[in-house]
């Protein structure tokens, strides 16, 4: 979460208008992206010029929340008072603001329009570094990982389904996270399964059958089976020799793989649904574990000591943006996917995705001029219709459009574009006019850091986090 949304936090009923060129992150773009650019196309590494995708990225976040460059100017409709609201840049990988919102509104998607009303379980897949190497490169591979790992769920789910058939499907969505959390390499799945299966029923029905004693012994036979046919896998597509893959099977702990299936939300829960599904779609960068020790060193904060937790990191300006720009997704790469009865094209999809219930949005959450959604329109559409107020409502369980003279409702009335316009409303309401300046390119290059011991935190000697779950769900 970042500053402004605490802010907004802690005042609640109030909307504030974010500050995002405060922020340590936006300053340390600001001054350094054209360097770094300059220094990338100059090859200061193996890694080549930055892609235009990952360029576009950061001037975009630069331009994000800023009111220069436009905005919509929202208007109480009892007392008249107005405040404007900068535009977003919709980034998917560097900008917190934005990221966090996509996170929100996957999660409120799933949890209105494709998740049922039935209990949960997150299974989380990792696998151990060699392997991982391989994933890492490779989309098909990962995805037949991906299958093989639900497949193994699915069997697992069916023998604790009293009643299921051979035919009986699980429905799951997949998040494949391919950082950690100190924004360090590192593939791993997280799957929300619903904790049973379904069965097709005579008239389009379905049926669905509850687990039961699904428990830590066949989580673990989980583990094991996965262990053994991924490794089959990968002896099959020559990427492993097959006397490696035998000695891996008998390595000791689990070697390297690890299966968690420990946490189970209830069906009627919703809260913790949305929560845990928050906790998957979660962007990798955390604004909030950012800070500047000195204008040329910042420190990227560790999570929480214990297993899965890992140390802070020390990076310059530079390396951060190193950092940064590995996290922006290729354009048209989906976060998510859907399998079993939740695949695209399952037998079964519109009959389950028909059980999920949506929330009961406040009337003034949809778009201004638009009426609110209606159950018969197509998902799809409902989907888009997510207005940010009402985003911001489902984290802050406040509605933020809400006129901080008079607590009345308030209305966006116009979108602003045109710079005469913009420049005249920012002088009358003494705003700045013009975009905080992008400082030009200068040297030496500045990559190392000047004196990485002095803090007493040396990147070199911090170890690759082997784990990073962290299982909790603190949002
Ligand atoms: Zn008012
Ligand atoms: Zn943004």
């Amino acid at each position: 979460m970042d500053g402004a949304c605490r802010a907004r936090a802690r005042a609640p009923g109030r909307f504030q208008p974010r500050r995002p060129s405060q922020s340590v992150l936006y300053r340390c773009i600001q001054e350094h992206l054209e360097t770094w650019l300059i220094q990338c196309r100059d090859g200061h590494d193996d890694a080549g010029p930055v892609p235009d995708y990952v360029e576009r990225e950061f001037r975009r976040y630069l331009e994000c929340g800023i009111l220069a460059h436009g905005f919509a100017r929202a208007r109480c409709g009892q007392c008249g008072h107005d405040f404007l609201i900068a535009f977003s840049c919709k980034g998917r990988g560097v900008c917190p603001s934005c990221t966090a919102r996509r996170m929100v509104a996957t999660a409120a998607h799933l949890t209105d329009h494709v998740l049922p009303q039935l209990a949960l379980r997150q299974w989380v897949l990792a696998v151990p570094k060699r392997l991982r190497y391989f994933l890492q490169r490779d989309a098909d591979l990962q995805g037949a990982a991906l299958r093989l790992f639900l497949r193994t769920v699915e069997s697992c789910l069916r023998t604790h389904c009293p009643g299921a058939g051979p035919a009986a499907r699980l429905g799951a969505v997949a998040f494949i996270h391919r950082f950690g959390s100190a924004l360090n390499a590192h593939l791993h799945f997280h799957c929300v399964v619903i904790d049973g299966v379904f069965e097709s029923a005579p008239a389009d029905a379905v049926v669905f059958h509850a687990a039961t004693g699904l428990d830590a012994n066949a989580i673990a036979q989980v583990q094991a089976l996965v262990r053994q046919r991924l490794l089959r896998v990968f002896v099959r597509r020559g990427l492993l020799p097959s006397d490696d893959a035998l000695a891996m099977v008998q390595w000791e702990h689990g070697g390297g793989f690890s299966v968690d299936g420990s946490v189970r939300i209830e069906a009627d829960d919703r809260a913790g649904r949305e929560r845990l599904l928050r906790y998957c779609a979660r962007p990798p960068f955390a604004l909030d574990r950012l800070r500047e020790l000195d204008p040329e060193r910042l420190l990227y904060e560790g999570t929480k000591p214990g297993p899965g937790g890992n140390g802070p990191l020390l990076l310059t300006p530079l390396q951060l943006l190193d950092r940064l720009a590995a996290l922006v997704p290729p354009p048209r790469v989906h976060r998510h996917r859907y399998f079993g009865v939740l695949a695209p094209n399952a037998p079964l999809r519109a009959a389950v995705t028909a059980l999920a219930v949506p929330a009961a949005l406040p009337a003034a959450a949809a778009p201004p001029g638009h009426p609110a959604p209606t159950a018969d329109e197509p998902v799809h559409r409902r989907a888009a219709r997510y207005a940010w107020a009402a985003l911001l409502a489902r984290i802050y369980e406040i509605f933020p459009l809400v006129c901080p003279r008079c607590g009345a409702e308030m209305r966006i009335i116009a979108f602003v574009t045109d710079a005469p316009t913009i420049h005249h409303i920012l002088v009358h309401l003494g705003e700045p006019t013009a975009p905080p300046r992008i400082a030009p390119a200068r040297g030496p290059p500045r990559w190392d850091l000047p004196d990485a011991r002095a803090g007493g935190l040396d990147p070199q000697t911090q170890p690759a986090p082997e784990y990073e779950f962290d299982q909790r769900l603190s949002w």
